[in-house]
């Protein structure tokens, strides 16, 4: 037991390394995906209990399920739409605009398509799976608000675009697609980034996962937080394993 105790001290506690690295950054930036948002009430995507149980996704959030499957395609859309436009963001997504807005972070990257980080005052903000608010047309420049391809999505094959009458689709990636210029900007915005917060994401879907060891071998630290092990916390000078509402407000306290 003195073996292990002696351990922890050398290790330190998770919460006060990660704060002492944010305190020490200068070019901190986050990197969020659906765990930041169960706590506003938004299902993740693989947790117990998560979106996919009882779905198949590729059937509902897909291209193949986009063009061969429109029915459930849109059905499931208008439920997740529905889910989506009610959340309010939490006081994880408040702590991360107030870091922004004091200096103390640069910006955000994140996979979720729901606009909280912008709703909750976040202004560096790249979305690398595009935002749930706009539909686009799969054949011309047209874009409007999802409401209004989800209106007219029970027509026959879904929703048609009013200037060439090509579908209209969610303006966000489907399983699939290749990801969108969003992308390639989020790698230049962390290609200096000296402290990368990976909060709340699993880590399994790529490209996207790929900007953790881009930041690694950049020379930036990792401090993971999550509700549960990803395959990269070995990269991470500190992962923690917890609620993100709760580690967020004790990591804060001590990075002020
Ligand atoms: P994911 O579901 O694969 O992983 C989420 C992770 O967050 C899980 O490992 C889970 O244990 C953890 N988690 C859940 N609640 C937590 C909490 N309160 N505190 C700490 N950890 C918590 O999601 P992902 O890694 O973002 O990747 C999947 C894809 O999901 C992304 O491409 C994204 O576009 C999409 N997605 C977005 C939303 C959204 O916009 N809110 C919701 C579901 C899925």
């Amino acid at each position: 037991r003195a073996d292990r105790r002696a351990a922890r001290l050398e290790m330190g506690d998770p919460l006060d390394r990660s704060a002492a690295l944010l305190r020490g950054a200068r070019a901190a930036c986050a990197f969020t995906g659906a765990g930041v948002s169960t706590e506003s009430g938004i299902p993740d995507f693989r947790s117990a209990g998560g979106l996919w149980r009882g779905v198949d996704p590729m059937a509902v959030a897909s291209i193949q399920g986009f063009e061969h499957e429109p029915d459930r395609f849109y059905a499931f859309w208008r439920w997740r739409h529905g889910v989506l436009q009610s959340a309010k963001p939490n006081a994880v997504h408040r702590w991360l605009a107030a870091l922004e807005a004091g200096g103390r972070l640069r910006g955000v990257v994140t996979q979720n398509i729901d606009g909280l980080h912008r709703l909750a005052g976040s202004r560096a903000v790249h979305e690398l799976h595009g935002c749930f608010r706009q539909a686009r047309c799969d054949g011309c420049a047209h874009r409007c608000a999802i409401e209004t391809a989800l209106a007219a999505s029970q027509a026959p094959g879904g929703p048609r675009c009013p200037d060439c009458g090509a579908r209209l689709r969610p303006d966000v990636t489907l399983f699939g697609e290749l990801l969108p210029p969003a992308f390639d900007d989020a790698v230049e915005a962390l290609s200096d980034c000296d402290l990368l917060l990976v909060l709340g994401t699993s880590l399994s879907v790529y490209p996207a996962a790929q900007l953790v060891p881009h930041v690694r071998e950049g020379g930036g630290a990792v401090v993971l937080v999550n509700a549960e092990p990803t395959p990269m916390d070995a990269l991470a000078e500190v992962a923690i394993h917890g609620q993100l509402g709760q580690v967020a407000a004790a990591l804060g306290a001590r990075a002020a």
